[in-house]
């Protein structure tokens, strides 16, 4: 994709590297214009922006498709349809991996996105029966998943809880072979108590007059384990005191837990024995202690959550078994990715750590990925490379990820280490080993360095993110790091008759029962990153940047402030500056010399040799400055906008 002459024709610029004077200020104007003139999509070179209208626009129909698909993109207008075009182009023609991310903030519109990019490829490359299956499949289990894994949010009411990623398989001549979804969540569900204690009745089984196929059994086991997950948070925990005079926790109301067992095939004493005690191995023995009434709930809601995600999971992965083609013949594959940005909230706590962590790998990748393609157009082109300065801010997420000084691995150590584990002892412990990072801010640091801030006060430490700082209150670290399901509810749902629940726990089976502590929730975080990671440097990355305009959904509002902090999050200055730090602006020969043309005796009406000559000839009669030129293989490079300006005050005046 290239900058190209009808972005020079749209409402303010149809590409950000074209703007003069670059600042956030004329960034931020440019866009609202666009905006207001219902011009949602702005690019960034190969990049879009999108700003979320909140309104049906009228510019995703099958004419729209056909236009973007016919490709006359030189003199078509931004849009998402023209990204998910040359990503699917390259995949056919240039047989390369391709991969879309898509970031931005709750309710910006990458969810949209996705659906409109999945419908586009879906469009251009169905021919017959089949392909259209598949296409229809994986439109479809959008809305299962999503009714699945979504929460109505403050702010949205239809947010993705998960970072999601899928991949379309296609075969050699471009057509769509199947597709996986992978369930890429966190593993920390932000807030557990919104499914189990949704304060609803028991979901009534829908009618089912087929009741007797494979399929409604299927999906009668899977209400009956939802169910149970709600009824969990009916089951109230509460305190008694035992002939030893210790306090412990026991069921303060039997039904629900009746009902948990009825529905899973468990006898009620074993689920409550399950959920107030705990067997501890110490020297080859077993013991049983009591739980606190805390410790009760904290298992039982761990429990309620281990079912909720490992039924999720069980359905994605049904969902890929029905879209998959079996086939050993290698593929090329285009993944979308639609997932979380950077969160900046009041208080901040392991969750936004998580999530900034991955935003500021996903900058990373997107930062380098920029400057490698940047590079290699260049290099095929044959055209000196300057290098180009850019923040790097791999410094930062070595702060977070480091195998031994870095934030996890110190929380890691802390909730691994016998003895009494506090959030003091593993914020001191912070202190100590990153007190000279230049990312990272706490009371002591800034003790150390006579500094006082109030926004500081209490167990708090900050990092310093591409961003923005963040600060982050470290209670709840330790707890949700160590977000462990106790031996003996995976057991006792081991133990169940239900088939589907009991599948869902096989490290329950006490044969195969490990005493090796499982992998903490950030370790597991930081091991699903990287393999995200690994797999977006296989392929040939394509961004959407979602932009949310305001914060009450309505059309037509353009909240500077608002956009203004996503612009950071997003890092879309810098790109600006990275893409264009080299040359602003580059167009192949013939369109070039088609537009300009009649500036020049010499081209017009109509130039007898090649497009190249023909643009040196017309650039030379110009008096263009020869370093604001350079003459690629097949494409012109402009250093300034300046320039193209120029010449397009020349056409005008014509
Ligand atoms: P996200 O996934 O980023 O949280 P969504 O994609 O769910 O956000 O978008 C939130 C809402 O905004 C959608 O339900 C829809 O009403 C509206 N919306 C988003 N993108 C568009 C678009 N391109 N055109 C019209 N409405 C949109
Ligand atoms: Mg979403």
């Amino acid at each position: 994709m290239e900058a190209n002459p009808s972005l020079l024709d749209t409402v303010g610029v149809g590409d950000l590297v074209l703007l003069d004077p670059l600042s956030e200020e004329s960034l931020l104007q440019n866009l609202k214009e666009r905006f207001q003139h219902r011009e949602i999509y702005t690019y960034i070179g190969n990049v879009v922006i999108s700003v979320n209208p909140y309104q049906p626009l009228p510019i995703y129909c099958p004419q729209t498709v056909e236009q973007y698909r016919n490709c006359n993109f030189f003199a078509l207008k931004p849009h998402i349809y023209a990204i998910a075009d040359d990503a699917y182009r390259s995949l056919r023609d240039r047989d390369k991996d391709q991969c879309i991310l898509i970031t931005g903030e709750s309710g910006a519109g990458k969810t949209e996105a996705s659906k409109q990019v999945m419908s586009y490829v879906a469009a251009v490359c169905s021919k017959g029966e089949e392909v259209n299956q598949v296409k229809e499949q994986l439109l479809q289990s959008n809305p299962v998943l999503e009714a699945f894994g979504n929460a109505k949010t403050i702010r949205n009411d239809n947010s993705s809880r998960f970072g999601k990623y899928m991949d379309v398989e296609f075969d050699f001549k471009g057509q769509p072979l199947g597709g996986i979804i992978s369930n890429w969540e966190l593993t920390l569900e932000r807030d557990c108590s919104r499914y189990g204690y949704l304060g609803r009745e028991d979901p009534r089984l829908p009618g089912m007059d087929d009741a007797a196929n494979f399929r409604a059994v299927q999906v009668r086991a899977l209400l009956e384990v939802a169910a149970v997950v709600l009824k969990l948070g009916n089951v109230q925990l509460g305190s008694q005191f035992q002939a030893s005079g210790i306090e412990s926790c026991s069921i303060q109301e039997t039904r629900a837990v009746r009902e948990i067992g009825d529905l899973i095939g468990l006898p009620e004493s074993a689920l409550e024995k399950a959920l107030c005690s705990r067997t501890v191995e110490a020297k080859r023995e077993k013991v049983v202690t009591g739980l606190s009434v805390a410790q009760g709930c904290y298992g039982r809601d761990a429990l309620a959550k281990n079912i909720y995600n490992r039924l999720f999971n069980w359905l994605v992965n049904r969902i890929n078994a029905s879209i998959k083609v079996d086939s050993s013949e290698r593929r090329k594959v285009m993944g979308v990715l639609d997932i979380y940005g950077f969160e900046i909230f009041q208080h901040n706590s392991f969750e936004q750590f998580v999530i900034n962590y991955c935003n500021e790998k996903l900058q990373q990748v997107f930062i380098l990925m920029t400057l490698k393609e940047e590079q290699e157009e260049y290099v095929r082109e044959g055209i000196q490379w300057t290098p180009v300065d850019f923040f790097d801010n791999s410094i930062i997420c070595s702060l977070i990820e480091d195998s031994q000084a870095g934030i996890l691995a110190m929380l890691d150590e802390e909730c691994l280490r016998p003895g009494v584990v506090t959030e003091e002892t593993f914020l001191a412990k912070l202190n100590q080993v990153c007190a000279s990072h230049k990312h990272y801010e706490s009371r002591a640091t800034q003790n150390a360095r006579h500094v006082t801030d109030a926004s500081l006060a209490g167990p708090c430490f900050r990092v310093h993110h591409y961003a923005g700082k963040v600060t982050y209150n470290v209670t709840g670290f330790v707890e949700k790091n160590n977000d462990l399901l106790f031996r003996d509810l995976s057991q006792a749902m081991w133990k169940a008759r239900h088939e589907l629940l009991r599948s869902l726990f096989p490290e329950g089976d006490p044969q195969k029962a490990s005493l090796r502590r499982p992998p903490t929730a950030g370790s597991q975080f930081k091991a699903s990153i990287a393999t995200l990671m690994k797999n977006l440097y296989s392929k040939n990355p394509n961004y959407i940047r979602c932009i949310k305009p305001n914060e009450t959904k309505e059309a037509g509002v353009f909240t500077a402030g608002l956009v203004q902090i996503q612009v950071r999050y997003l890092g879309l200055l810098e790109n600006v500056r990275v893409r264009r730090a080299g040359y602003a602006y580059r167009q192949s020969y013939e369109p070039c010399l088609e537009r300009y043309k009649m500036l020049c005796k010499q081209t017009w009406p109509q130039w007898k040799g090649g497009a190249r000559d023909g643009v040196q000839a017309l650039l030379t009669d110009l008096r263009i400055p020869p370093a604001e030129l350079a003459y690629g293989r097949t494409k012109i490079f402009i250093r300034t906008p300046r320039t193209l300006f120029d010449l397009e005050d020349r056409r005008r005046q014509r």
